[in-house]
């Protein structure tokens, strides 16, 4: 039995991490579930699951939903703080943690569960971005296993030999697909107006309010583009992004002779989810079978970096290396919230990032506290620059 930590619990990733778990109860105790302020979903897994234990971060939302288990006579033991998060995710007991909070908040977590050596199931790409170094050399200091849970990364994973070196031998690129997202064809005059209710819309994906905008300003594939390089071991230069409209190829491996490997899957993070869980071995995911026949067809574009400028700032952010990538996060997660508050354009989320990365240098990201200066440094210039935004 392996005992499970589900950071992020009561998100898109969390819920469907819970799906997956619950096909094979033989394989998983769900131990400790984490989230930030989600009360009412967080009664209903533990309703369902009986974890021993529920974490809070926001410890008003922790006191209700001490107050909800108590009614329902659940015996979850219920915590809150980041302090809490951090323990639990190192704690003895565990053997995996999903890391599966949404955004640089999660990083002192995902650290915590590398630093314990653990088995650590990784979708919080942020961390990854904000201070990969560190994390892979950690990983490699306690002998942690990092396995990743975004499609991409997944699908490349299971396309290199087990046990790869870091960086895998014979390889000479790796290509990462992206749907495009709801606009995809968009011109940069078309993008101008576009809503956060049509970028949260995406065409093939169901996932969180922030993942969906970085897909729809494709962002998400310069994070991920970040995070391949530090997971693989690959420079910049040998990581591509194709845009493929069918989510079907999840990504690629070009090998030195000419050899392409790729993952097909129908769109659904289980599969992913379902590999990672339980890797080595296979088990199901509930996903439904792809149809090839009904597909037909697979098609391949070049990204758009005039009317997607994100994806180069990404690209840049990761050439000029240290604290760049931390910077570039940041920005982009102050820029979401202000295009989902209505306080910026679509366009503007990338002049924000751009801006920010002007007026806050990059510096070495030695250490943990180098990247969390870095972040908080952009997130004031980038609220600041808002502001003045908003006021004009
Ligand atoms: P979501 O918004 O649906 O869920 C986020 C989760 O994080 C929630 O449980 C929330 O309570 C928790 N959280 C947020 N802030 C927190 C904080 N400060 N402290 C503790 N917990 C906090 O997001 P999601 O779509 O599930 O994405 C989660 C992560 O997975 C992101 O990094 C995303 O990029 C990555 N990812 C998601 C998908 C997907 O299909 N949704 C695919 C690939 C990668
Ligand atoms: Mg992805």
């Amino acid at each position: 039995m392996k005992q499970i930590a589900l950071l992020g619990a009561t998100g898109s990733i969390g819920r469907s991490t819970l799906d997956v778990m619950a096909r094979s109860p033989q394989r998983f105790t769900l131990a400790v579930v984490a989230a930030r302020q989600d009360d009412v979903g967080m009664a209903e897994i533990c309703k369902r699951f009986a974890p021993a234990r529920a974490i809070l971060v926001d410890p008003e939302a922790a006191a209700r939903l001490r107050a909800r288990l108590r009614d329902l006579d659940i015996e979850t033991e219920v915590l809150s703080g980041k302090e809490a998060l951090c323990q639990a995710a190192a704690d003895a007991e565990i053997d995996v943690v999903v890391a599966a909070i949404v955004g640089a908040a999660g990083l002192a977590s995902t650290m915590a569960a590398v630093e314990a050596g653990k088995q650590v199931l990784l979708a919080n790409k942020e961390a990854l971005v904000c201070a990969g170094e560190l994390l892979m050399a950690a990983a490699s200091r306690s002998g942690a296993t990092l396995v990743p849970l975004d499609s991409e990364h997944n699908a490349i994973f299971q396309c290199l030999p087990q046990g790869h070196a870091r960086p895998p031998v014979g390889v000479s690129r790796l290509w990462l697909t992206a749907s495009g997202g709801p606009f995809r064809g968009y011109s940069r005059d078309a993008l101008q107006a576009v809503t956060p209710e049509q970028a949260l819309k995406h065409p093939n994906w169901q996932m969180g309010p922030k993942i969906s905008i970085d897909s729809a300003t494709l962002m998400n594939k310069g994070l991920e583009v970040i995070e391949a390089h530090h997971l693989f071991g690959l420079p910049g230069s040998a990581i591509r992004v194709l845009v493929h409209p069918q989510s079907t190829v999840h990504s690629l491996v070009e090998y030195i002779d000419g050899s392409f490997l790729a993952q097909l899957g129908s769109a659904d993070m289980r599969i992913p989810i379902a590999h990672a869980l339980g890797w080595p071995e296979r088990i199901e995911s509930g996903a439904t079978s792809l149809d090839l026949l009904k597909l037909a067809r697979l098609d391949f574009d070049e990204p758009d970096l005039d009317a997607f400028p994100c994806l180069r700032l990404a690209f840049a952010a990761l050439d000029a290396g240290g604290t760049a990538p931390a910077i570039l996060n940041a920005a982009n997660e102050v820029a979401v919230d202000g295009f989902l508050n209505g306080q910026l354009g679509f366009l503007e989320i990338a002049e924000l990032v751009n801006e920010v990365l002007n007026r806050v240098g990059p510096s070495s990201a030695h250490n943990i506290d180098a990247v969390l200066d870095a972040d908080r440094a952009a997130r004031d210039t980038a609220e600041a620059i808002l502001k003045g935004v908003t006021r004009g």
